[in-house]
This record gives structure tokens, C-alpha cells and sequence, in this order.
């Protein structure tokens, strides 16, 4: 027995150093860490660059078939992949919540549940959501012209998702691409590489094809392969300094990218909030997942009337919170999933705290040798804090007062990034007032932090919180080309604007820009006689 601890106590000292650096244990191989005990998961392998193109490869030829199925066809799979899914909730939870050490509870709740929502979403209104749509062009239809748009699936799309949320953000996407036609390569992040096989393995066992989704396992190296190859989408989901990257490299082939990056989410507290209510939400908001979600709160603004009891009500409910290991289901607030965030946590907290900010509760890393930040709030910040302008992602709650609205739009809008926000207040119409006054994708009144697990609203940024949608028919719309189909029934007479010009017709042209897009059918009857003349003089 003790020789077993001893072992363990060397493993632990060297995981803590190894998991500073990248979980790249060999070139050909990456370690998976449980975060809260520094002990070694399992281990997957490091796709090279010909591993990549070649999963490129093989995907683009599966598709030809898949693509030519029905939408019910493809919505079987998925239903099956999602049986597997809700039969295997137990273990499944487990082995996110070891490789990320978020709570078993987080691991269903905020990952499993709002998939399985979605899963069951695109399986059935995908069909609804790209049937052909009829498009009005106003009175070229009078010409017997018709216009629709038609849906085609893309290829293959490359997935290129995070650690934080390692089975409901690549699983979503796989989903949608799937529905949509599309092969899928998917690059899981290096330390969550057994959840992105997990996806591959529920597939696999739902039926389907083998080369429809590939799993490539691997560091950043690999997704820079994947960002560069012949893919014809990438769905990127990280920083922004590396979606810039991929985002880069994409161009060189003209290769589009839906990038879903970081955030600095304010949440705004007016005097009339249900205080209670919002302080709550405020814990929830920012120590959710331990605090390294997107849409986390990482700013939060009070009316200063109301300060000091929002401020102690924070704190109790912030004191309140059981930290400890995902498996314990009685643990609020989990291990960070790695060594790196918690150093980019304690430097954060540590600046603000040398630049005046007070410490109410947490702000220093305790004894635990797992990667355990206390959940931490700061009083009397201010935006030169780095606290204030750079994701922290990670358990912090800084709290800064305003007096009037205006300034609190001006506070949550001065920032880089735009991903949500929030605004707590019992006036609903003030709310919304400010809410879209708000510069962030996606903006709640009196609630926070959850809708990435609405399968059926758009996500995405605004700003450096990047660009484009996952989810809803907007994101499903990234997925797929629109393609216009134009029809003339007309097959007897030549248009009135080919070849030959003639003074005639340059009144008659004059005529029609001056009344046939926007005037009504009346006024473009009026031109009938100089539209015969036309039609007779070629
Ligand atoms: P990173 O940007 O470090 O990594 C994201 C993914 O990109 C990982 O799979 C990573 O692989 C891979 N990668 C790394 N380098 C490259 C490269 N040069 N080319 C292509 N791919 C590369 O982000 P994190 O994983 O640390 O995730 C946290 C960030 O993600 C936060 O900023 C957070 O806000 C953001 N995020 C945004 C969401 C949104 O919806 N807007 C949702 C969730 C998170 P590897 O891990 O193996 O290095």
C-alpha cells in the first residue's frame, strides 16, 4: 500500500510538469489525464499529415453514396447513434467527466441531455429546414420565369473542436453534417482525445459507413493537417489566436470556416433584478464547468444601489459550492482540465489582484495536487485589468458597478469579443431594450450561460468571437451550398434584353428601370405596347 502511494505521489510530480506542456507523450502518441488525479486515462495515437489526407480521402468517396440517400435515411442513423447514446449516459458521463474533470452531474446535464436534444432535432426537421424553397422575383415571374433554391450537401467537413465541452460540441456538428449529406473528419482536442473516438465508436455501431466519419486523434499539428487539406468546410471551435491560424491556412484553398471562438461575456444586474435570483445565476454563470466555457460570465456588472447585497449574496452562494471530483455527485465545481488554463487563471487573478482588485472568496490554488482553482470573486476591478479584457476561462467572478444604463451597455460592449450577454432585471421591456443594444450574438434576459444546448437557436459570435453559426437552421445552413435553379418557360421568344440595342429599346430599358422591379403589375402593363415593339423590331 505504500509503495502504491509512493508511486502514485512520483507519477502525480511528473504528470503536473508533463501537463504544463502538451499531452504529447511521443510523436505517435497522446496520454489522456483525469485533471483531478493527474493519473493517465488511456492513450491515442498522433495522426500525421498523410494519416489526415488520407481520412480526407477516403471520406470524399463514402459521401458519394451518402449523399444520394433520403433525409430519413440519414435520420435513422442518427436516431440509432442516439439510442446508444441514452443507453450508454452512465459511462458516457464518466469518461468525459475523467478526461475533463467537470462533475458527473455537468457531464449530463450540459453535454449529454441538450445532444440528445439535438440529435433527435436534426434526425427529424432536417428535411423541413432544406426542402427547395420557392423565391419571389417580383415581376420577372410575369415573364414565366421561376426561381428556387435547392440545398446540396458540401463534401467533407472538417471538425476542429475543444477540450471543454468534448462530446456536445463535435458530436452537434458531426450531426448536422451528417443530416446535411456531408462526410465528416473530425479532430478531437489532444486532451479529450477518448470522447472524440467515443463519437466515432457510437457511429460505428449505429451503422454507419465506416470512412462517413473519421476520428483523428492528435495535437495541433494534426488539426493544422486538417485545416490545410482538401476539406470543403472547416467548423473550427477554439481561441481566437488559433482560429486565426486555421483560418489562414483555410484560405489558401478558399476553404470556408465557420469559427466559434473565444468570449468575454458581461452580465448586467440593474437595481430591480430579483437579486437573489441573479446572484445565483451569476455562480452558476461563471462557475459552471469550472468556469472554462465560451459563454461563461467573466464580467459582471451591478447598479451600484444594489452592490453590496448582490456582492454578499455572490459570495455566500459562491462559498457555498463543494469542489472536488467529477465522480462525486455531490461536487459542484470540478478540477480545471488542465495545468495550462489554471496558470492563465492565477496570473489573471494575480494581476488584478496587484492593480487593486479585492479578493472576496477564493484566489489562491490550495493543496490538492489535481487542477483545482478555488472559485474565486473580485470586488473593485476595472477594465485596465486583464481580468476585465481577456478570456479567463476559468472559475472568476469579477464584479464592477454602474450607475446608469447607458454605461452599463458602454461597459459590456467595451470589449473585443461578443459571444453573449446577459440582463437581469424584473422590467422585461427594459431588458430587452438594452439587450439589443448589446454587441453579442446571443443576448438573455434573466438567464445565462445555457443556450449553446438549444439545439434550435443560431450560436455563434460577434467580433473577435468570430464568425458564422453552429445549430439551428442558420448553422445547418453553413453545412450545405445553396444552389439557384432559374427556370424560363418561355421557350419561344428571345428576352427583351439580349442583343440587338436599339434606340427603341434603350427608352423601353429606361422604362423598366424606372418602373418594372418596384412598380406594380398596373404601371408594368402600361409598358405592353413598347414590349411588343421590342419583341417585333429583332
Ligand atoms: P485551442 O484554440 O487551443 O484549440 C482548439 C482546437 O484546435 C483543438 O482541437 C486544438 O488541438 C486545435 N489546434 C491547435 N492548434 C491548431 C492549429 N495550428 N491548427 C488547427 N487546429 C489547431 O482552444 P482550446 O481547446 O484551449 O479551447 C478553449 C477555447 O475555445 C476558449 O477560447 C473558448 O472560449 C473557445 N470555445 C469557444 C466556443 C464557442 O462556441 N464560441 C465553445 C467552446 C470553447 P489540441 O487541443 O490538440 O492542441
Amino acid at each position: 500500500m505504500q509503495i502504491r502511494e509512493q508511486e502514485i505521489q512520483a507519477h502525480v510530480a511528473e504528470t503536473i510538469h508533463t501537463r504544463a506542456q502538451p499531452n504529447v507523450a511521443a510523436r505517435d502518441e497522446i496520454i489522456s489525464y483525469d485533471p483531478a488525479t493527474c493519473l493517465e486515462i488511456g492513450r491515442a495515437s498522433v495522426a500525421t499529415r498523410e494519416d489526415v489526407e488520407r481520412a480526407v480521402t477516403l471520406a470524399r468517396a463514402a459521401q458519394v453514396e451518402w449523399r444520394a440517400k433520403s433525409y430519413a435515411e440519414r435520420g435513422q442513423i442518427i436516431l440509432r447513434a442516439r439510442q446508444l447514446l441514452l443507453a450508454e449516459t452512465e459511462q458516457i458521463a464518466e469518461l468525459i467527466s475523467r478526461e475533463t474533470g467537470k462533475p458527473i452531474a455537468e457531464a449530463v446535464s450540459m453535454e449529454i441531455a441538450p445532444v440528445l436534444d439535438l440529435m433527435r432535432y436534426f434526425a427529424n426537421e432536417t428535411a423541413k429546414m432544406l426542402r427547395d424553397e420557392k423565391i419571389n422575383i417580383g415581376q420577372y415571374g410575369l415573364m414565366r420565369r421561376r426561381s428556387r433554391i435547392r440545398y446540396l450537401p458540401l463534401g467533407v467537413v472538417g471538425i476542429i473542436s475543444p477540450w471543454n465541452f468534448p462530446l456536445a460540441i463535435p458530436l452537434g456538428e458531426v450531426v448536422m453534417a451528417l443530416m446535411a449529406g456531408n462526410s465528416v473528419v473530425l479532430k478531437p482536442s489532444e486532451l479529450t482525445p477518448l470522447t472524440g473516438l467515443k463519437i466515432k465508436d457510437l457511429f460505428e455501431r449505429a451503422g454507419l459507413a465506416g470512412d462517413l466519419l473519421h476520428v483523428i486523434t492528435g495535437d495541433g499539428r494534426t488539426g493544422a493537417s486538417l485545416a490545410e487539406s482538401a476539406v470543403n468546410k472547416i467548423m473550427f471551435t477554439g481561441s481566437v489566436q488559433t482560429g486565426k491560424r486555421v483560418a489562414l491556412a483555410a484560405a489558401k484553398n478558399l476553404t470556408p470556416c465557420v469559427l466559434e471562438l473565444g468570449g468575454k461575456d458581461p452580465m448586467i444586474v440593474l437595481e430591480d433584478a430579483s437579486l437573489d435570483i441573479a446572484a445565483r445565476a451569476a455562480v452558476w454563470g461563471a462557475f459552471a464547468n469550472a468556469g472554462q466555457a465560451c459563454a461563461s460570465v467573466e464580467r459582471c456588472y451591478v447598479h451600484e444601489s444594489v452592490h453590496k447585497p448582490f456582492r454578499d449574496l455572490v459570495v455566500r452562494h459562491t462559498r457555498a459550492l463543494r469542489q472536488g471530483a467529477g465522480a462525486d455527485e455531490d461536487t459542484d465545481v470540478g478540477a480545471m482540465s488542465s495545468e495550462r488554463q489554471l496558470a492563465t487563471v492565477a496570473a489573471h487573478v494575480e494581476e488584478a489582484s496587484e492593480r487593486g482588485a479585492e479578493v472576496l472568496t477564493g484566489g489562491a490554488r490550495g493543496e490538492s495536487s489535481g487542477a483545482f482553482y478555488p472559485p474565486t470573486v473580485l470586488d473593485k476591478v476595472d477594465h485596465s485589468m486583464r481580468i476585465m479584457r481577456e478570456e479567463t476561462f476559468g472559475p472568476v467572478l469579477p464584479i464592477m458597478t454602474f450607475d446608469t444604463d447607458a454605461r452599463a451597455i458602454e461597459l459590456a460592449n467595451d470589449s473585443e469579443f461578443g459571444l453573449t450577454a446577459s440582463v437581469w432585471t424584473r422590467d422585461i421591456k427594459r431588458g430587452e431594450r438594452i439587450a439589443k443594444q448589446l454587441e453579442a450574438g446571443t443576448v438573455m434576459v434573466n438567464e445565462v450561460l445555457y443556450t449553446h444546448g438549444l439545439a434550435q437557436t443560431p450560436w455563434g459570435g460577434m467580433k473577435q468571437s468570430g464568425q458564422g453559426r453552429t445549430h439551428g437552421r442558420l448553422g445547418l445552413l453553413e453545412l450545405v451550398e445553396p444552389q439557384h435553379i432559374h427556370i424560363n418557360s418561355d421557350t419561344r421568344l428571345p428576352s427583351l434584353w439580349w442583343f440587338r440595342y436599339t434606340p427603341h429599346a434603350a427608352k423601353l430599358f429606361r422604362g423598366l428601370a424606372e418602373r418594372f422591379t418596384t412598380g406594380s403589375v398596373l404601371q408594368t402593363a402600361r409598358l405592353l405596347p413598347a414590349m411588343l415593339r421590342r419583341l417585333r423590331e429583332r
